[in-house]
């Protein structure tokens, strides 16, 4: 197994149908187990987005791509040189779960799209998720043809026609096809090399304003500590711009719901920085990349169970505002996926189930127009101009996906 050493840079999705071996992709390429979180077992899915970290190295006396790997070792003791660390989200595969997938896509900076060549292309959710990179714009991607030791030449080859007719039109068109077996750690070399080469680090600009997107929140005392050797609330998050440093004061939107005179209102929250984590190890400051954990000042009674995620943190007086209401450009998709019928449009008093960044919210439209519709929501969202949206509507018992939204004001 591997030390990660180096905070993560670089955030890949992976994604695909249930069942065709993202977490277990995940597992040989970073030696943790991503389906381990408590809840996720509880619940016999990855419901919650699983993070895992993977420092990719490579032998300097070998050739590309035999030199990539994520050993620190060859079998003769021979060294291996770390180029970067990585972390992979582990997008849920489960249908109903597009808008968990979706925010968790706002924070992804490319994707490795896992094709089972076991089952003809495409599945459910390989085409749903496809069409969610598409629609939110992620083009670098990179396909693993995953379950190779299973087929033999002939049904391999024909699944990867399947594949490169499946994309071709979209916004994966072009990218890479590796042929792997997560579960044999075969041709990992392969993809970790069209990694490096189609999903390169972001440049960030170290002097914009810190931008964390809250996806989880926690109170990590026992029950029964003492008030005086409390530990403030945790927030999980991903930093999307900026730098955090430890004794940095820090600001969350929207905040919290306070009363006064029979009226309630949202309030910003205001705290500070205490400890900082990222991959796996303590930090004085983190740059974007991987999932932060952010120890604060908080009350742990705020932070515990997701109180605070899908809010926004940030220097104070630096955020977007907190909206109860917005306008958004509607683009609408040709229809649902897996189902025949065209989508209507948006009409006016329908409810529509919104993710904004880490937030998910439901909005009564207000007004609907041809591509554009203002919302009233029940819960408020920190968003800027420009943030993209996933919009759902109920369809039957469930929410399907049917476009994508830009806040205009
Ligand atoms: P996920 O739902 O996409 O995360 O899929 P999992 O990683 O949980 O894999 C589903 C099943 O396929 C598990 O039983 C894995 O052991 C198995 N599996 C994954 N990758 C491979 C592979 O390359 N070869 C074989 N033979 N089985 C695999
Ligand atoms: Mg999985």
């Amino acid at each position: 197994m591997t030390r990660n050493h180096q905070q993560p840079e670089v955030n890949i999705g992976l994604v695909g149908h249930v069942d065709h071996g993202k977490t277990t992709l995940v597992e040989a390429l970073s030696g943790s187990w991503t389906d381990q979180h408590s809840e996720e077992m509880k619940r016999g899915i990855s419901i919650r987005l699983g993070y895992a970290d993977a420092t990719f190295r490579r032998f300097p006396d070998r050739d590309a791509p035999e030199c990539y790997t994520v050993a620190e070792t060859d079998e003769n003791g021979v060294e291996s040189e770390p180029l970067r660390t990585v972390s992979f989200v582990d997008a849920p595969g489960h249908e109903t779960l597009m808008a968990t997938m979706l925010s968790g896509a706002s924070l992804m900076d490319g994707a490795v799209l896992v094709v089972s060549a076991t089952e003809t292309v495409p599945q459910a959710q390989t085409q749903e998720h496809l069409m969610a990179l598409d629609s939110i714009g992620i083009d670098n991607i990179v396909i693993a043809q995953n379950k190779v030791d299973l087929v033999d030449a002939d049904r391999a080859r024909r699944n990867y026609e399947e594949i490169q007719e499946f994309v071709s039109g979209t916004v994966a068109e072009g990218a890479p096809v590796v042929p792997v077996s997560a579960g044999q750690e075969a041709n990992l070399d392969i993809l970790i090399q069209a990694i490096e080469e189609e999903i390169p680090t972001p440049e960030r600009d170290p002097d914009s304003d810190a931008r964390l997107h809250v996806a989880r929140s926690f109170d990590i005392n026992r029950p029964g500590t003492h008030a005086d050797e409390l530990l403030g609330g945790v927030l999980g998050g991903s930093l999307v711009a900026g730098e955090m440093n430890v004794g940095d004061e820090l600001e969350l939107r929207p905040g919290r719901e306070v009363e006064h005179g029979g009226e309630t209102e949202w309030q910003p929250i205001a705290t500070d920085i205490r400890s900082l984590q990222a991959g796996g190890e303590s930090a004085e400051t983190v740059t974007p990349g991987g999932l932060l954990g952010v120890g604060t000042g908080l009350d742990p009674s705020l932070t515990k169970g997701d109180g605070l995620a899908g809010q926004i943190a940030g220097p104070p007086g630096s955020l977007p505002p907190t909206r109860e209401d917005f306008t958004m450009d509607v683009s609408l998709l040709d229809r649902i996926v897996g189902e025949d019928e065209a989508i209507e449009p948006v009409s006016t008093g329908e409810p529509l189930m919104l993710t904004v960044g880490t937030a998910t919210t439901v909005g009564a439209v207000t007004s609907a127009r041809e591509d554009e519709c203002e919302v009233s929501l029940k819960r408020p969202v920190c968003a800027a101009e420009g943030t993209q949206i996933a919009i759902n509507r109920r369809v039957g018992a469930r929410w399907r996906l049917i476009g994508i939204g830009t806040l205009t004001g």
